[in-house]
């Protein structure tokens, strides 16, 4: 049974067009092969447990992480695209949101806003999900889409890339279930397991603080997955190796910049603290001025706040 699911992930229908899709995707589009890949390394890892795909941020976030590994920079795409098309390969059943049946037009959705509002997610066969729930028959099919979508010098660059989807998911449960995350153990590959702890420390600081600025509070998380916020460490990890949420806030781009700058701080209260430079310099943004004494945002959970040891260090050491 594993030989026909195996011809139909080979034959997929995708655009071929060699001014359009580079040799490093064999001239084709790769955004089936993308979200195939997204939703293997999620049912790896547990995420998916039952016969049921839904268009969740954590899948975005994987197709999102193998189109920036072999797109240029300023070509984006959207996992709408692909995601209703692959019930016409018969690799999935769309399933809809309501009891009606599903919009004629929706392999025209371009955003997974609208995508969201009428899938509620898709389906495999049986046969084919019992297949994607046995790890060995699961890399042979992920060994089926890196042969014929993508050329041989990249290859191993996107099967480490879903080595580094499951197992950065994995060190961020790990950081959040326990207060001293192991080490990565990934010893063969330095950049691998770099990747695996940024990624990790990123996905756990990023739920834990709901997308949200810790110091000036903005919000955006686009339905495409991107969020306006990092994860900083309060203590630098060259100085301290240490990962722990509390040694962690989700920052927006700038107070980012300015915390690491020491332009930002945080009191032992928790209020913020900004810098004097700041206050006597016009040419900063002027709402920082007014985040001065403001509670910040922690999460919800108070193990999880801020250790206030590591604020101190940061006080005493970058900020001025
Ligand atoms: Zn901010």
């Amino acid at each position: 049974m594993l030989e026909e699911f195996i011809h139909r992930f080979a034959d997929l229908n995708v655009a071929r067009n060699q001014n359009h899709w580079s040799t490093l995707t064999l001239n084709k589009a790769p955004h089936k092969a993308f979200t195939l890949l997204s939703v293997i390394d999620l049912i790896a890892i547990g995420f998916i447990s039952e016969n049921m795909m839904p268009p969740a941020t954590e899948l975005v976030e994987n197709f999102n992480d193998y189109w920036k590994l072999v797109m240029p920079l300023n070509r984006r795409s959207s996992m709408a695209y692909p995601f209703p098309r692959l019930a016409r390969d018969d690799i999935w059943t769309l399933v809809p949101t309501s009891s009606q049946s599903l919009p004629v037009n929706i392999d025209s959705i371009s955003s997974m806003s609208k995508l969201r509002q009428v899938c509620s997610g898709a389906v495999f066969s049986d046969d084919l999900f019992k297949h994607l729930c046995n790890s060995a028959d699961r890399e042979v099919l992920r060994g089926v889409l890196l042969e014929n979508y993508f050329s041989a010098e990249i290859r191993s660059l996107i099967a480490e890339q879903g080595i580094i989807n499951q197992k950065s998911f994995t060190y961020g449960q790990r950081i959040l279930n326990s207060t001293q995350p192991d080490s990565v153990h990934e010893p063969e590959n330095e950049y691998a397991e770099k990747k695996i702890r940024k990624q990790g420390f990123r996905k756990a600081i990023v739920k834990l603080y709901d997308h949200r600025c810790a110091l000036c509070g903005i919000r955006l998380l686009t339905p495409e997955g991107h969020t306006i916020v990092e994860a900083a460490h309060i203590i630098p990890w060259r100085e301290s190796q240490d990962d722990n949420p509390t040694n962690g806030m989700a920052l927006c781009r700038l107070c980012h910049w300015s915390f690491d700058e020491g332009m930002m701080g945080v009191n032992p209260d928790y209020s913020v603290l900004v810098s004097k430079r700041i206050q006597i310099d016009n040419n900063f943004p002027g709402h920082m001025s007014t985040l001065i004494d403001r509670q910040i945002i922690k999460p919800e959970n108070p193990q999880f706040f801020p250790d206030p040891t590591n604020l101190e260090w940061h006080r005493s050491n970058v900020f001025s």
